[in-house]
């Protein structure tokens, strides 16, 4: 008889950025391991036990069909050894024809710390170019260049704990109840306990989210600064602004007022299209509470002004002094798990490790004396749009993409197939068979993935947490940063990337974050430097920083009033509000604004494999309001057809919904199908790549289209 054992383990969970901790039980029978049933973790301060239905379904979207098991090249099985001698061949390659700026990586919040570090690293400090980005961009890369322009770094001053201590939660471009489900009960759960807590939501859309709101502004798309330079004029002028917060912590009060000055609650009711008396009541409401937190997501970070958005939304806090106290502040939320642990070893082409600026001269000789490497990026490299157009016009030869499906998820297909198309060499590394992306692959790298692999990631609440391979990697699939360890190895450079465990790569990580810049950065993870492997992983849940071994982590940030500005100051920013660059005409008549669904992650890659996750939404549809159907001749279930200036050609047929909860003249479609799920449905290739000219990150909340019965 097989001896059966089982065992408990803790993860967790890689589809959000709430970062819910997992207990999944594990089953050993003789020489087969596998999972049996997961649970949410009840002492994990994210979710406490609760899971959200992604969570529930992981075991269903884990399963081994459709896995990559084995390195190829040009469709031939290969050995690692051939596969990663080939890369690192190709990018020494191109290094010596062209330099090291014709090299890029692509990669993802999917990725964990460590590889995400290791792949920092090869790439600015051994390649020598910056051209390393992800993901991440088209997520939170706004939200970063608001924090860095206010507080000096990249800073969420905030807890999920702060949900208990507010009077006021303020859900602006977020529909948490789908995207952020563990959070949003806990939401629900603070007002139902406290009968003061407000709710206001931001959103052209009534969503689900709505149902926790007292108040709902559905505005118009695009007009969110307009918006809260009101609400910075109206706490100016009904004389609550905290004025000893802002003459002993901040600069720049003066500018941004007078910018804000002609926005009375008239002009922004215009502006905005909003009644003039719920503006009012959203400014009175905030003004009179002495507590609020304003949730931002994807609706004010991808717009071509989504920095100055989450300008407009801390220059509130600051105005009213609502920052560094319980219960109060400007709170981003990441979509990806580990969007925030990529920040923080510099996976952004505009940023270096541990939040050390690019720009900086002596920021980047810090870091290339901390890794003795050879070279060093002397410039900010391009950022992922940028990265693709350069592609297409032949400047980048050589690009390493991971753990993310760009054909997909970014805006402008046409232009990413024909950047791919034009590439010398792609390698992609990825743990599914069947992405759009994979496609376009020279070499295809198995890599493995939730549950497999062993690493950190890092909340939207700046908290660290565990991912822990649980189970043994299918085929010849390794580990990210095994793959990129190796690479670099072949290229000449195995003394600096020989790590035993990958605990050594969060050690290295821990150190850098200290190296010279101790006590001036708030980045700091002294505390957990020098952990043994058993200690790293027992490692617990802990919020950055964490400054030396007796911190248990940091809960809030700014609470003594200073922030990591050169003189400790907090800027409030001017704002200029700006319409967005893909504006409606007679050809293309309608506003398109595209998200995610409740049941489905990124590009279904996963969740597709999970029946159950197709219960809810079975399929992608339009939401359209009735009456632009009805001037169409279009009725519930009837093909729709879109196309925009900018998709060559390409349309995407969609059926109808009929949803009054649209606002007229515009439509809400989801990102997640395309043509590896049989669908005619590619929403990303309808957004023309249009994107903020401070983060780069690109505008998926509005393109112009036309709409015809298909
Ligand atoms: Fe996973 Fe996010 Fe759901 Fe938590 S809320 S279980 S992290 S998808």
């Amino acid at each position: 008889t097989t001896k059966r054992t089982q065992q408990l383990g803790q993860t967790t969970c890689p589809y959000c950025g709430v970062g819910c901790g997992v207990d999944v039980i594990r089953q050993q029978d003789g020489r087969n391991a596998s999972l049996k049933s997961v649970a949410g973790t009840p002492e994990h301060p994210a979710n406490f036990g609760r899971l959200c239905i992604k969570g529930t379904n992981l075991l269903q979207t884990n399963g081994a069909e459709n896995r990559l098991l084995s390195p190829s090249v040009a469709g031939k099985n290969v050995s690692w050894d051939t596969a990663t001698g080939l890369v690192a061949e190709k990018i020494k390659d191109v290094i010596a024809k062209h330099g090291p700026e014709a090299v890029a990586f692509y990669v993802s919040g999917q990725l964990l710390t460590e590889d995400y570090y290791v792949a920092n690293k090869l790439m600015k400090g051994y390649i020598g170019s910056a051209n390393i980005d992800t993901n991440s961009r088209l997520c939170m890369s706004s939200a970063v260049a608001a924090y860095k322009r206010a507080f000096g770094e990249d800073l969420v001053p905030c807890s999920y704990n702060d949900l208990e201590h507010t009077d006021l939660l303020v859900l602006v471009g977020s529909n948490a109840a789908w995207t952020h489900p563990v959070l949003f009960q806990r939401m629900e759960r603070a007002k139902l306990r406290n009968p003061d807590l407000n709710v206001v939501l931001i959103d052209p859309r009534a969503t689900d989210s709505s149902t926790l709101a007292d108040l709902h502004l559905p505005l118009k798309p695009g007009t969110d600064a307009a918006l809260f330079n009101g609400l910075l004029h109206f706490l100016v002028t009904q004389g609550h602004t905290d004025n000893t917060f802002i003459a002993d912590s901040t600069n720049g009060f003066e500018a941004a007022v007078e910018n804000a000055s002609v926005w009375s609650t008239a002009a922004v009711a215009n502006y905005c299209d909003l009644p003039e008396a719920s503006v009012i009541q959203f400014y009175t409401m905030f003004a009179k509470k002495t507590t609020a937190i304003t949730f931002f997501s994807m609706g004010i970070n991808q717009s071509t002004t989504g920095v100055d958005k989450g300008n407009a939304i801390i220059n509130c806090h600051l105005a009213s002094g609502k920052i560094g106290k319980p219960g109060s502040g400007p709170f981003s939320i990441t979509g990806q798990p580990n969007a925030m642990g990529g920040r923080e070893v510099g996976g952004l082409a505009n940023m270096l490790a541990a939040h050390m600026d690019i720009d900086n001269a002596e920021h980047r000789k810090n870091v290339q004396t901390f890794w003795q490497s050879p070279v060093m990026a002397e410039r900010q490299g391009l950022k992922a749009v940028d990265m693709f157009e350069r592609m297409a016009a032949g400047d980048i030869k050589f690009v390493w993409i991971m753990a993310t499906n760009p054909v997909v998820s970014m805006p402008n297909r046409p232009q990413i197939e024909a950047a791919l198309e034009k590439c010398e060499t792609v390698v992609v590394s990825d743990i599914v068979a069947n992405t759009d992306t994979l496609a376009f692959a020279d070499i295809v790298l198995p890599a493995t993935g939730w549950s497999e692999k062993d690493g950190t990631v890092t909340n939207s609440e700046r908290r660290i947490s565990r991912q822990r391979g649980l189970l043994p990697a299918p085929g010849e699939a390794r580990h990210d940063w095994q793959i990129i360890c190796d690479v670099a190895g072949k290229m000449g450079f195995a003394d600096s990337f020989s790590y035993a465990h990958v605990s050594e790569i969060f050690d290295e990580h821990t150190r850098l974050t200290t190296y010279k810049n101790h006590g001036e950065r708030a980045l700091n993870l002294c505390g957990l430097s020098g952990m043994t492997v058993s200690e790293y992983d027992r490692l617990s849940p802990t919020q950055w920083p964490v400054a030396d071994a007796t911190c248990q982590g940091t809960e809030r940030l700014f609470s003594d009033g200073k922030f990591f500005t050169a003189d400790r100051r907090a800027n409030f920013i001017a704002i200029q509000p700006a319409a967005p660059a893909q504006l409606t005409c007679e050809a293309f008549p309608f506003v398109l604004n595209s998200g995610r669904l409740r049941d489905q992650w990124h590009t279904m890659t996963r969740t597709g494999k999970a029946a159950k996750l197709f219960r809810h939404t079975a399929q992608a549809t339009l939401a359209m309001h009735p009456d632009d159907a009805e001037k169409l001749s279009l009725k519930e279930g009837d093909l729709a057809a879109l196309s925009a200036a900018s998709s060559g050609g390409m349309t995407t047929i969609l059926p109808v919904t009929l949803e009054t909860r649209q606002r007229k003249g515009e439509v809400f479609a989801p990102i997640h199908w395309s043509k590896a799920w049989g669908s005619h449905c590619q929403i990303g290739a309808l957004f023309n790549g249009a994107n903020d000219e401070i983060s780069g990150q690109p505008e998926l909340k509005h393109a112009a289209v036309a709409i015809q019965p298909a």
